[in-house]
């Protein structure tokens, strides 16, 4: 991973170009004959996505500063490669952005609400990390909706993902799974509760 950061995507472009072409070309802009402005796929206010330093490959803000990781799964559920995209939002990102807070915490000894809400998500990704998974989708799918929530959800797939059928498909596209096979998806996952329940 570190080694595609800085240099050539995974589809052999230098960086500005992976930029240009695999992540800004897919978002529409934010106005006709917007130069670098995005359309935010989350807010719709005018989204900047630019190379990123201290290790992050891009990054991303909008003028209503969207939840990088909510950005990210509407990036990807537009088609950008994850890999392209780099680590910026990702959940490995939200684990470790939640690791820095709790330090901050320590040292400066205030608790900001944004640093509440990313230790109750860290507390559910790390319960959900403990559970057996039947698919990896399913998995992909639950941490999705963590990071998308406030955090005050609960670690059971059963309690943390929609019951309907359109809401499940889409969260599973914006979590990366394939468009065809997020339906499938919802179906497998709905028809699972049922028997449960049954
Ligand atoms: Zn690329
Ligand atoms: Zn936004």
């Amino acid at each position: 991973m570190a080694a595609t950061e800085a240099g050539r995507c995974r589809h052999d472009k230098p960086i500005g170009v992976c930029l240009r072409e695999h992540v800004r070309a897919l978002v529409p802009p934010a106005r006709p004959r917007s130069g670098a402005d995005r359309d935010c796929p989350v807010c719709h206010t005018a989204l900047s996505i630019n190379i990123g330093n201290k290790g992050q490959r891009f990054v991303w803000d909008c003028a209503k500063h969207c939840d990088p990781s909510a950005v990210r799964g509407e990036l990807q559920a537009l088609g950008a490669d994850a890999v392209c995209l780099g680590n910026y939002g990702s959940t490995d990102w939200v684990r470790r952005d939640a690791e820095n807070k709790r330090k901050q915490v320590k040292s400066s000894g205030q608790v900001a609400p944004s640093t509440l809400e990313a230790e109750r998500k860290y507390y559910v990704i790390e319960k959900l990390y403990g559970r057996e998974f039947e698919s990896v989708a399913l998995l992909k799918v639950c941490l999705r909706a963590v990071i998308e929530s406030d955090g005050n959800v609960s670690p059971d797939p059963e309690h943390l993902l929609p019951r309907d059928y359109r809401e499940l498909a889409a969260l599973a596209r914006r979590a990366g799974v394939e468009r065809c096979y997020s339906y499938k998806f919802a179906r497998w996952w709905l028809k699972q509760l049922a028997e449960v329940r049954a």
